[in-house]
């Protein structure tokens, strides 16, 4: 007998047909003997729809009462599954976040989960029944409810798996599994056996959105093992195939995985702008002038370029913020410009960060040049370039980025044969 959390997608659970079948992966779970509490999303698009609803209610609006609005799509459909399991004659019964309760801090909106009391839910296994847990929503400090950030019911299930120890936390979603980049982009992309909890974290951050960041950073430090499968698969196939384990993706332990590749996948983020200062003065403390003040705002900057001209005398300086603070940090530096000394300012959003990622460029030199050699035999330009132990990002124009990913795509040799 296992402990299992199951998380459903909003795809998954779209209508009462989808949220029946995924009943029927619960009830296959359950009459394996298995311990089960489930995640579920908001019905697909709700999400969507609510956020569009506080838009139009008014543009700036109060985020305390954006997540009551915002997280009771997950309400609904956390008490659909549980009607529909009893009509199954499973013993189940829906949880909102504050009933566990998974405690959360004050951002309303992008919440951070800091406890998970789960003594309920210990004694209503131990009596056998079926938790149905709503995702993405959490009670912040005030006793307000809180939402943890798009795609949070990714980190609801993992921070649950996490509390009440279970075995795995198995994703259902609408993709078998994780692919070497995203399916819908390169058909011929390949879906990975094994990837590691360091991989996927780049990969989830770098915009491969199958996992949200933090249930990976979490998953990652508490060790738990996230399963990622699809739930339009036969609910019952896995009975007729004993002992095989269903197509998808176990997100484990680099040790656990025996065969490295150099690259382990390809994720593409239109979520960063480019920003590049012309004409700054080189001299030292220039590079502080400006992203200090941009640290301040709390604005993060990511990829870096700074080119000095021919004289010496003065450098341009291009990096990359949020798409989402790309106005506050053009408004930050124009307010310094005397300050930090720049010429002119330009910006472009029309831009795509396209990363590699993979352990294995630890030990293997050239899969930089590599990259490099690719884009450029397409005639690509590359705006920003950064690098880490394991991965390589590029900036490059956004109408280059299915080519970009394609082409990188067959040169690692990803492509399904
Ligand atoms: P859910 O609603 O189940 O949470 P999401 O839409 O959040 O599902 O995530 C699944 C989607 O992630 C897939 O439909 C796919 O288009 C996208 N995706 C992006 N990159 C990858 C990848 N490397 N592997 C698998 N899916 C990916
Ligand atoms: N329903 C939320 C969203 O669309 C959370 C989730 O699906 O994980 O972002
Ligand atoms: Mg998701």
């Amino acid at each position: 007998m296992a402990r299992l959390v199951l998380k459903f997608g909003g795809t998954s659970v779209a209508d009462l047909d989808r949220i029946r079948n995924v009943a029927r992966h619960v009830k296959r779970e359950v009459d394996a003997g298995h311990q089960v509490a489930v995640v579920v999303s908001a019905m697909a698009g709700r999400t969507n729809e609510l956020i569009r609803l506080c838009r139009e209610a008014a543009p700036m609006h109060d985020a305390r009462e954006y997540d009551t609005i915002v997280s009771s799509g997950e309400q609904v459909t956390s008490g659909l599954l549980a009607i529909v399991l009893q009509s199954m004659g499973i013993d189940a019964r829906s949880w909102q976040g504050w009933q566990i309760a998974i405690k959360t801090n004050a951002a309303h909106g992008s919440a951070r989960i800091q406890a998970v009391e789960c003594e309920v839910l210990r004694q209503r296994f131990a009596a056998g029944q079926v938790a149905v847990v709503a995702g993405f929503q959490g009670v912040g400090p005030n006793n307000r409810v809180t939402t943890l950030g798009r795609g949070g019911s990714d980190t609801s299930a993992v921070a649950l798996a996490a509390a009440i120890d279970a075995d795995r936390c198995d994703i259902y979603t609408d993709v078998d599994g994780v692919y070497t980049t995203d399916p819908r982009i390169v058909p011929k992309a390949k879906r990975l056996d094994r990837v590691s909890f360091e991989e996927m974290l780049e990969l989830a951050s770098l915009g491969a959105k199958v996992l949200q960041v933090r249930s990976v950073e979490l998953a990652m430090v508490r060790g738990v093992p996230i399963f990622v499968r699809s739930s339009f698969e036969d609910p019952d196939a896995d009975q007729t195939r004993p002992g095989n384990l269903p197509p998808g993706t176990l997100i484990c332990d680099e040790e656990e995985i025996v065969e490295k590749q150099n690259v382990t996948g390809i994720a593409a983020s239109k979520d960063e702008a480019q920003i590049s200062l012309r004409n700054v003065p080189d001299k030292p403390g220039v590079a502080a002038g400006v992203f200090v003040p941009l640290a301040d705002s709390n604005i993060n900057v990511d990829m870096i370029v700074q080119t000095i001209s021919a004289d010496g005398s003065t450098a341009d300086i291009t990096f990359t913020v949020p798409a989402a603070d790309y106005d506050r940090a053009l408004e930050v530096l124009r307010a310094d410009r005397e300050g930090i000394g720049f010429q002119s300012i330009e910006g472009a959003q029309d831009v795509v960060k396209i990363s590699i990622v993979g352990v294995g460029m630890r030990s293997h030199a050239g899969v930089a040049a590599q990259a490099f050699r690719v884009l450029a035999d397409k005639g690509i330009n590359i705006r920003a370039i950064t690098t880490s132990e394991i991965k390589i990002s590029v900036l490059i124009d956004s109408a280059y980025t299915e080519l970009a990913v394609r082409s990188l795509h067959s040169a690692y040799g990803l492509d399904e044969n």
